[in-house]
């Protein structure tokens, strides 16, 4: 069996706002196809149009190889030695950032054919069934351009998700700082009557996670407001600080009670061997495309472990990242919570129309898929609709 073919699809929604913080607005849709017609999807979260180049874009010398020649003619039930020789071979490309972003997304689609060609959920071929159950967040950034009609939204949108049964939330509190959602520019006192507001919205019973999006650059300033949330119970603060002072994160996590999650953006377990070991971190967030692929986020997972840090994967995407995230978590014991974008309470038409997951939620818990590879069906009407040349 060899790979004949694969294909990047640039998907936008037709209603993306740049000004949203929000990635889950596009996708870089992978499909590799093999010889006897055995199709895999894969995914991952970075500008398609950049993840569509760094595959199909030829090589021109050994340090610098294409991606996709790279693949093509390889048996794709290869895929330790396939990933290993595109990071060898394109390493002047980018051996980190987006050719790896790039290659997690064909790295998921490889596990996708594995698992259909061995008619076995992907997971089974990952590893053993954890005991514990898989335990899904409930991602919340709703709309809103004012203080008060974001802080509202966001409460809605929590008791909503209690509502429907998830045991945790996270609340995307961004309303100053670099990313600020939809223009805003609020002052940091701000930030914490969100927290107060969504805490007491939905009760002390439910995990609370925030994520404030890199809103500080140093520890003593991010202090001075975080210094107050105890009282919240917030399970992690997310990305409170700008990724490369890693210095920064360790002070402030020597200072605040509560663990600080960061890694989103992270290529390679490489990258994370930093942020665990001088950043000070207590929760780590490994997106499953971004790092490299699901065989990436393993590892990390593993190093996570033996630095005795639970992991809670990043997922902003449609249900191609979150079934890979899914699967790796049914195998993964560390893996606390896995992030959800509840298609019912968001925005993003890609999350809503693209993907159809093997997902079945019940009592705030994700059973374990059973349909072959990832499980994934792809609504071939939305990536035409949303499809871009
Ligand atoms: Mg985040």
């Amino acid at each position: 069996m060899k790979i004949s073919d694969v294909t990047c699809h640039v998907l936008v929604a037709d209603d993306f706002d740049p000004g949203l913080t929000s990635s889950a607005q596009d996708s870089l849709l992978v499909v590799v196809t093999t010889d006897d017609g055995v199709q895999g999807y894969g995914e991952s979260d970075l500008n398609p149009w950049i993840g569509r180049t760094c595959i199909e874009a030829p090589g021109t010398h050994t340090m610098g190889l294409g991606m996709r020649e790279l693949l093509i003619g390889r048996d794709p039930r290869e895929i330790e030695s396939i990933w290993n020789d595109i990071y060898t071979f394109t390493a002047m490309n980018g051996r980190r950032g987006a050719v790896i972003h790039a290659l997690g997304a064909v790295e998921m689609a490889l596990w996708d054919i594995a698992g259909k060609i061995a008619g076995k959920p992907v997971w089974q071929l990952l590893g053993t069934h954890r005991d514990s159950p898989v335990v899904p967040y409930a991602s919340l950034q709703p709309a809103g351009k004012t203080f008060e009609a974001y802080r509202d939204a966001l409460c809605a949108s929590a008791e909503n998700a209690k509502e429907l049964g998830f045991r945790a939330v996270k609340a995307e509190c961004t309303l100053a700082g670099p990313f600020a959602h939809d223009g805003m520019d609020e002052s940091f006192d701000r930030h914490t009557d969100v927290v107060a507001a969504v805490r007491e919205a939905i009760g002390p019973e439910i995990t609370l996670m925030v994520d404030v999006q890199y809103l500080w650059r140093d520890a003593d300033t991010a202090y001075a407001t975080v210094r107050d949330w105890d009282e919240y119970d917030i399970y992690f603060l997310e990305t409170p600080i700008w990724p490369d002072f890693l210095d920064e994160h360790a002070k402030l996590a020597s200072r605040v009670s509560f663990p600080i999650a960061s890694g989103e953006w992270l290529s390679t377990r490489w990258e994370f061997v930093e942020l665990i070991e001088r950043g000070g971190i207590g929760v780590v967030q490994p997106d499953v495309g971004r790092v490299g692929g699901i065989s990436e986020a393993k590892a990390v997972c593993e190093m996570a472990a033996e630095s005795g840090l639970p992991v809670v994967p990043h997922c902003w995407k449609t249900g191609i990242s979150l079934s890979a995230t899914a699967h790796l978590a049914f195998v993964t014991p560390g893996i606390r919570f896995i992030e959800y974008l509840p298609p019912q309470l968001c925005i993003e038409k890609l999350r809503r129309e693209l993907a159809t997951e093997d997902l079945e939620f019940e009592n705030g818990e994700i059973l374990p898929p059973e349909k072959p590879g990832l499980g994934v069906d792809i609504n071939w009407d939305a990536v035409k609709a949303y499809g871009q040349t």
